[in-house]
Order: structure tokens, then C-alpha cells, then sequence
């Protein structure tokens, strides 16, 4: 059992605090976002992530996990302290790193013994040696520490199962000492711990990050091809999915990517290559490959619709994936931007994103069911593969558009079936 303090609440900090508790810790989250920190203590979670509500209240009726926005009072007893603040994009792509200055400033000022100061979010390689020189700056009693880089990568919407049950734990670090603490703390996981040096370790997130958003456009290349050569993707993916050295995972055509993680990883990756004076063609190609997504869907719902003008698209899904209500960088703002640049009315409908959505998506009804979506619209849009809707009464969708065509983003149906069904439907690279 360990003291553990956690800086920074948010998907990550959160899930982190909530999972290590669970596995017997003590646990201490702090946040300098007060609202956060109030209504997280009152059992309700700041955004919406399965089985989360559950882990965190159980662990907190149990005295392991507490909540607190006090730096001073949280660091006390904590052995480990986690970096888990957020790194966006700044507007050039660059990682803006100034969340983990300023974390790594409180640590350094509150810090009364030796501690293993963990650094979970993703930033540009060598940032644990900012990191340190931060603290060996800021701190007025010279107590020793280590920096470990510890990677994380769980995905929203499964993130407390991809945290109990990782595929590697990754540490990059500076000394055995910390590497021990830090191994014996993951030894309950079972899972492999891949021990190296820090600038590796960050280098391995970036890396991975970049060849995920890499195979997402890779399949969405091949699926612009299939429209032109009658080919279908799915089959495509399935037929190189069977193929150990490929895998089927993340061969999934659609909209393209988004999120908080991807496009951001991205972006500061390529100022880490090209301020290192290496060849960052591969990566600028994966990101022009995304960002043309949305305006070749555009395009599809104009080929569908003929003038778009004054038409009304309902559209199903908004998060950038399902089981999340995360809007941070998903496809459907620009597609619905898009749209709306040609006068067309916006319907919407998602289980979970509504709320976040409607500080992002202005002039757009908002409807309770996807039924009300489909009623009076002139096409019904998917963006997120929600399982409810893989679960729709076409029949009754049919009935309530104007027009029976669905152009579908994610390949949540069979076109032969839809076709049969008496819809317009169009896929993506199919
Ligand atoms: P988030 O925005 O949900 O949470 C960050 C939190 O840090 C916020 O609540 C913010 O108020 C708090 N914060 C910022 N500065 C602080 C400070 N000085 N002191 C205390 N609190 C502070 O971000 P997130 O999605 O949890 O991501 C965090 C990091 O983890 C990022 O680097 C991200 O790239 C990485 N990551 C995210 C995911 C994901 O799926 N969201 C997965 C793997 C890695």
C-alpha cells in the first residue's frame, strides 16, 4: 500500500486515483478547478466515463480515496506524486506544456521528503528534464527526488478496464530506486512493465499515438480508393486484419479521428520531428489524410441531397467515439460546421454529449430520441457509433424522414440490407 497524490482530476487523474485506490492504496486528487473538485466530492462525476461513478464512491466510502484542492495537505503523505494535467494544443501544434510547469512548481514547494514525482501526461520528449530542473529550481528544501515517465494509454469509454488491465506498463526512468517503487506499485496489474529511460518512455506514447492516427488514415485512404473501384473496405480491413503483423484494430474507415488525444499527439509530435530536424512528411501526410475526411463527407451528403440549401439533416452522434460524451476535437463539429456554411438546418441526437456539444455547436435542435432527429429531415447522418443506434427501428426511421437517405460515417449497416429496406444509404468506402 502507498500514498499516492494525484494532480489534476480530469479523465486521466481521475481514472488513475479511482483504479490505484481500488487496488489498496491511499489516494489523494487534487484540482485547482474548485467546481471540479466540489461535485466530484459529492459523488458526481465531472464527465462521463462507465463504471467510474461506482469505483470512485466505493473507494472514497472506504477512507482510500479522498479529493482535495490543497496541494500542501495532499502531497503529505504521498510517496508518488502523479503529473496528470492536461498538455493541448497550442496554435502552431506544439504541445503547450505550461499546465506540467506549473504542476511541477507545486510539487517543488510543497515537498517534505523524498518523493517519485510521475509525469502521466502526454508530452514532447524531454520534458522530465524540464520537469526536474523545475523542482530543483522551485524547491526551497533540497529533499531528493527521482522523475519517472509513465505513460498512459487508456482509451475514454473503457478507460477503468484498459487501466486495471493494460497491454504494458511503460517506465522511463532515472534511478532503481524509483524504478522499484514504481514496479512494485503496478505488480497487482500482472501486466508486462517495460523499464527504460525517460526520454524513451515519453518517446514510446508519442509514438504509439501517431501510428494509431496513422492506421486510421491509412484505411481511410483505402476506403477513397474502394468508392472509385467498387471495392469494400470492410472486407479490405478484415482480409489484412487476419494478418498477425497488421491486426485488424484501428482499420475502421469513417469520418476520421478525433479526440482529445489524437490530433494533438499528432500535431506536437511533428514540431518534436521537425525541431529535431528529421523528415516529418509520413506525419504531415497522416494528418492532411484526416482533415480531408470531413470535407469528402460533405461532399457525399451533397451528392445525396443535390442543393443542400435550406434542407434539414438530422444527425446521430456527436462525441468523437461512442461511450463518452467527450466533444474535445470530433469530427462532427466541422462536418456540422461544414454543413451549416451551406444553409443547411442541424437536427442532433447523442446518448451523452448533448451538454458539451451545446457550448460548441451553436444553431442546432437538439432532440431527445433519434427518432425526433429523422422526423422532417431531408437525410439522417450518423457520426458516432453509438450501439443504440445499431439498434434502430428503420422502419419507423423511414416513415419519418422526408427522404429516406441515411449516409452513414461509421459502416453501422449493410448496404445490400438498406438498399432492400428501400433507403438511399451510403457508406464510407463501400
Ligand atoms: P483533462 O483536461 O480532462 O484534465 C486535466 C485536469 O488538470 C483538469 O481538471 C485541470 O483543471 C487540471 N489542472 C491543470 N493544471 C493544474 C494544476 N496546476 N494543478 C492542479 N490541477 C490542474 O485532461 P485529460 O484528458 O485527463 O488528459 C491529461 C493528460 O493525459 C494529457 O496530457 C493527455 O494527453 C493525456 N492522456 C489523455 C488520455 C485521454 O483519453 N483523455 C489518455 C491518455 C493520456
Amino acid at each position: 500500500m502507498k500514498g499516492i497524490c494525484i494532480i489534476g482530476s480530469g479523465h486521466v487523474g481521475l481514472v488513475t486515483g479511482a483504479c490505484l485506490a481500488e487496488l489498496g492504496n491511499i489516494v489523494i486528487c487534487i484540482d485547482d478547478d474548485f467546481k471540479k473538485i466540489d461535485i466530484i466530492k459529492q459523488g458526481i462525476m465531472p464527465f462521463y466515463e462507465p463504471e467510474l461513478e461506482k469505483l470512485v464512491r466505493r473507494n472514497m466510502e472506504r477512507g482510500k480515496l479522498s479529493f482535495s484542492t490543497s496541494a500542501e495537505e495532499s502531497s503529505r503523505n504521498a510517496e508518488i506524486i502523479f503529473i496528470c494535467v492536461g498538455t493541448p494544443q497550442k496554435p502552431g501544434g506544439e504541445a503547450d506544456s505550461s499546465y506540467v510547469e506549473a504542476a511541477s512548481k507545486r510539487v517543488a514547494e510543497v515537498m517534505d521528503s523524498y518523493k517519485v514525482i510521475v509525469e502521466k501526461s502526454t508530452v514532447p520528449v524531454k520534458t522530465g528534464r524540464w520537469i526536474r530542473r523545475t523542482i530543483e529550481l522551485n524547491s526551497p528544501n533540497k529533499y531528493d527526488f527521482d522523475v519517472v515517465s509513465n505513460p498512459e494509454f487508456l482509451r475514454e469509454g473503457k478507460a477503468i478496464y484498459d487501466f486495471m488491465h493494460p497491454d504494458r506498463v511503460v517506465l522511463g526512468v532515472e534511478s532503481q530506486r524509483a524504478a522499484d517503487i514504481m514496479i512494485d506499485l503496478y505488480k497487482p496489474l500482472g501486466a508486462p512493465i517495460i523499464v527504460t529511460n525517460i526520454e524513451t518512455a515519453e518517446l514510446i506514447k508519442h509514438a504509439s499515438n501517431v501510428f494509431l492516427a496513422l492506421k486510421i488514415s491509412y484505411i481511410n485512404a483505402i476506403a477513397n480508393i474502394c468508392e472509385k473501384v467498387g471495392a469494400d473496405v470492410l472486407k479490405v480491413a478484415e482480409g489484412m486484419g487476419y494478418d498477425r503483423r497488421i491486426g485488424r484494430d484501428f482499420l475502421d474507415a469513417g469520418v476520421g479521428y478525433g479526440g482529445y488525444c489524437l490530433s494533438k499527439d499528432l500535431a506536437a509530435f511533428i514540431h518534436v520531428t521537425e525541431e529535431a530536424g528529421c523528415d516529418s512528411e509520413l506525419f504531415r501526410a497522416v494528418q492532411r489524410i484526416n482533415n480531408s475526411q470531413q470535407d469528402i463527407f460533405v461532399r457525399k451528403v451533397k451528392e445525396a441531397l443535390w442543393n443542400l440549401g435550406g434542407k434539414t439533416v438530422g444527425i446521430l452522434g456527436l462525441s468523437y467515439k461512442p461511450n463518452t460524451d467527450d466533444m474535445r476535437e470530433a469530427p462532427s463539429i466541422q462536418i456540422i460546421q461544414k454543413l451549416q456554411e451551406e444553409r443547411v438546418k442541424i437536427k442532433v441526437y447523442d446518448p451523452q454529449a448533448m451538454q458539451n456539444a451545446s457550448a460548441i455547436l451553436k444553431d442546432v435542435e437538439y432532440c431527445k430520441t433519434p427518432y425526433e432527429a429523422a422526423e422532417g429531415s431531408d437525410a439522417l447522418i450518423i457520426l458516432t457509433e453509438w450501439d443504440d443506434f445499431k439498434n434502430l427501428d428503420l422502419a419507423r426511421i423511414k416513415s419519418l424522414l422526408k427522404q429516406p437517405v441515411i449516409i452513414d460515417g461509421r459502416n453501422i449497416f449493410d448496404p445490400l440490407q438498406m438498399s432492400k429496406l428501400g433507403f438511399v444509404y451510403r457508406g464510407v468506402g463501400r
